[in-house]
């Protein structure tokens, strides 16, 4: 067999063993709360509340719809162009077009253009964040914010490229089986470094102090049989003033983190259920089925580009002979951003499905349906969540039930209950 065979027959199997892993470890059998009791909840929330929301999110959506349409432009005209080919050369050429210049700063240089460019829809949309008060930013910090993301993209780009056109190089025939190994196993690494080693470069993380609130927590960790070292306080009122909490890592660096926002802003009941939910994704160990998730499509869509890469008017388009060059990158990027583009739809409906579960696990464990919404009341108010934003947008990118279905899953538990 070629090794274009074998790369058909592996798409094949990974595409196969990702409709397997999305079949069983998506709760897909739970329905959705009826919509009687989300109109009901809609009702129940005050008007100005949900104007506010409503407006807040119509403001922000021409910015992040133009940021999304020049990144889109702009990765065409550089991959499906000789554009991006020459720019790439460009930057190696004061190391006499070397080819780890052309591939780590040729590289990297593709991938800022496009942030360069849609660089003001992104302070477009901190103006608006000022303007409804959820930023608590100065541009100064806004700008620190944005060179460290751009500085840890930078450092993760660069290995990336360097170790990619490395096995380009060493394995000409059968780089898409190293890479496809390659791009799985560094999903699963940064699921694992990311907490440690990123998050700690744009928040300080202390463990909460000790005190009722986390007893209480403590003891809900151990009641559910999720054993929790620390509950992590995060200084995010250091840019806003919005509440969340998150769960991330896996195994030794698996933590549960909550906004000093949330601990300011809510009642200690309320800040239980949030806790409630976040200890839900431990349990049923979401990290893990993100990751795995991951790592399947990273592999399956470094195959993929080998062989559409390999398709002839395409690489004619982009004026290079090979997908394994330096100078056909912008093309992979745009093979890439468009594969993003498409699957957007997809991340988001299984992401729905994980944090509905995590609700319903937090009502079980809380037993507490009425806390349940306050809390929910509260987080759409304080961070101007639209409460039922438009279906086409829950559908394209909602990762997260919204405000009234939260409330009505509630209220269909309460119920079911008798509480
Ligand atoms: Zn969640």
């Amino acid at each position: 067999m070629t090794p274009r065979a074998w790369a058909l027959l592996t798409l094949g199997g990974l595409v196969v063993a990702l409709l397997v892993a999305v079949a069983l470890l998506v709760p897909w059998s739970r329905p959705p709360a009826p919509r009687a009791d989300q109109l009901a909840a809609l009702r129940d929330l005050p008007a100005e509340q949900v104007t506010r929301g409503r407006a807040f999110h119509g403001a922000l959506r021409p910015a992040a719809w133009s940021a999304l349409a020049v990144g889109l432009v702009v990765a065409l005209l550089l991959g499906l162009t000789p554009l991006g080919g020459r720019l790439v050369e460009l930057a190696g050429r004061p190391f006499g077009g070397h080819w780890i210049a052309q591939a780590v700063l040729g590289g990297l240089a593709v991938m800022f253009l496009a942030d360069l460019l849609t660089l003001p829809f992104a302070a477009w949309r901190r103006t608006v964040l000022v303007r409804y008060g959820l930023s608590t930013q100065t541009w100064g910090g806004w700008a620190v914010d944005l060179l460290k993301s751009y500085a840890v993209s930078a450092v993760i780009g660069a290995l990336v490229l360097l170790g990619f056109y490395t096995v380009v190089r060493l394995a000409p025939r059968w780089w898409w089986a190293f890479g496809a190994a390659g791009a799985a196993v560094l999903v699963v690494v940064l699921s694992f470094v990311l907490p440690v080693l990123v998050e700690p470069v744009f928040n300080r993380f202390t463990p909460m102090e000790p005190g009722p609130l986390r007893s209480e927590l403590t003891a809900m960790a151990a009641r559910d049989g999720v054993p929790v070292r620390d509950v992590l306080v995060a200084d995010a009122s250091r840019r806003t003033s919005a509440v969340n909490a998150y769960v991330s890592g896996l195994g030794p660096t698996r933590r549960v983190v909550v906004y000093d926002t949330l601990l300011r802003e809510a009642e200690s009941a309320e800040v239980t259920s949030v806790v409630a939910h976040e200890l839900g994704h431990a349990k049923d160990r979401d990290v893990w089925t993100g990751t795995v998730l991951g790592a399947l499509g990273a592999a399956a869509a470094v195959v993929a580009l080998y062989l559409i890469g390999s398709w002839t008017p395409l690489l004619r388009l982009a004026g290079v002979d090979s997908i394994a060059q330096p100078r056909a990158f912008p093309l992979l990027i745009v093979l890439v951003t468009v594969a993003g583009l498409l699957s957007t739809p997809v991340q988001a409906l299984v992401s729905r499905r994980i944090e509905a579960r995590a609700d319903a696990h937090a009502l079980a464990l809380t037993g507490d349906p009425a806390t349940f919404e306050a809390m929910q009341r509260r987080l759409a108010g304080v961070n101007l969540a639209d409460p039922d934003p438009p279906r086409w947008e829950r559908l394209w990118s909602a990762t997260h039930p919204s405000t009234v279905e939260r409330m009505a899953a509630a209220r269909a538990y309460a119920r079911e209950s008798g509480r």
